[in-house]
């Protein structure tokens, strides 16, 4: 589709601008929002940014009963300079492809929806907190519209973009959490739709959630399906351990989904020569090592809080402490450092960043 073809309409007024410092994530959404419809005849069509508004479906839409969707999720920000910028967003829209792929759902014109996206936000600049650590999350997403209770692929989709202005993930410094590893629930298999961004998986994942969550721990730790026995995923984030001075992440095998910002760590890791290693790893091997004093930070990766450092692991009762309970070395160098290329505040020395206006017709 070309860029001719995104029709606009601007809304006739303007929401109030949520208070930057009580900012709630995924509660208050800008005054646009993108949307283009597909059809089993005409293709991807009808790209158009309007108000934001609600959608009306008729409720035998496939999306309701057999969860045909994929998403995905970036953020934009603002520097001091007043220039926004995006991080590595041809990651995410190339991934959309890949869920659409996996889902059944036509594939769409990636640089098509990310000029459309630079068009959104720069009709809805106003709504990036300026503040240190906080953005625009943009959250792109397809859903299957064709109202039929039959199991096919759908032959109607809607993909839209929404974008909400979010704090700082860390209200008071980057803080380690606990962590349970899932010894009952997985949350995906090989050959299943893990490596997809699609709600099936997250609302397969709500139950262990919600257990670890009553028992005091911020999130589960995943091990494989099969033999419970390997490590995958913490949450919905990715994960990695030093490990004798070597960062440790599972290998991507089928059921891990591939973050972006688990990509981005590997090779800022590797650009400051930390050896890297993607391969299986057991948790009983990491709770041995920790017994031979060599695991010495774990942390999760992910777009929404960047780096997640683990304090505490418990599994099947025995609990085990990594770097005191505080934020390791690397896991710091490597928050401060990502946050700062994605503020622009340091050099964006592997290139990660495209000015979000760069490539418009209209400035
Ligand atoms: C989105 C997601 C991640 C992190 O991906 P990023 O691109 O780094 O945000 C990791 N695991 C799961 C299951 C996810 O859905």
């Amino acid at each position: 589709m070309s860029v001719e073809k995104l029709q606009i309409t601007l809304s006739e007024f303007k929401k109030a601008k949520p208070d930057v410092d009580h900012l709630e994530f995924g509660t208050q959404f800008t005054d646009h929002m993108f949307v283009m419809d597909y059809s089993s005849e005409t293709g991807w069509h009808d790209a158009r940014i309007v108000p934001y508004q609600p959608i009306t479906l008729d409720p035998a839409c496939m999306v309701f009963h057999y969860g045909q969707t994929v998403f995905e999720g970036l953020k934009a920000y603002l520097t001091a300079d007043g220039e926004v910028l995006l991080f590595r967003p041809e990651k995410n829209m190339a991934r959309l492809n890949q869920s659409n792929e996996r889902l059944c759902i036509p594939p769409v014109n990636e640089e098509f929806v990310i000029y459309a996206l630079k068009r959104l936000i720069q009709i809805d600049r106003e709504w990036i907190p300026a503040k240190e650590e906080m953005s625009l999350y943009i959250r792109p997403f397809v859903i299957s519209t064709e109202p039929y209770l039959g199991v096919a692929p759908s032959k109607h989709f809607k993909l839209i973009i929404i974008m909400s202005p979010v704090g700082s993930y860390y209200k008071s410094g980057v803080n380690p959490v606990k962590i349970l590893v899932e010894n009952d629930y997985v949350r995906a298999v090989a050959g299943g739709t893990g490596t997809a961004k699609t709600g099936g998986n997250y609302a397969a994942s709500l139950k262990a959630q919600e257990v670890a969550a009553a028992k005091g721990y911020s999130q589960v730790l995943w091990l494989d399906g099969i033999e419970k026995n390997y490590i995958e995923e913490v949450g919905s984030m990715n994960i990695f351990f030093i490990i004798d001075g070597e960062a440790v992440t599972p290998a991507l095998n089928g059921s891990i989904l591939e973050g972006v910002t688990r990509n981005s760590v590997i090779q800022l890791l590797k650009h400051w020569d930390i050896p890297v290693s993607e391969r299986r790893i057991s948790i009983k091997e990491i709770f041995e090592l920790h017994e031979e004093g060599k695991v010495t930070e774990a942390f999760g990766t992910g777009t929404a809080a960047v780096i997640s450092p683990v304090g505490e692991l418990n599994w099947k009762d025995k609990t085990i402490v990594l770097n005191g309970g505080k934020t390791g070395e690397i896991s710091q160098k490597l928050y401060t450092t990502i946050t700062g290329i994605q503020k622009g505040s340091l050099p964006d020395v592997l290139e990660w960043t495209q000015k979000a206006d760069e490539g418009l017709l209209v400035k």
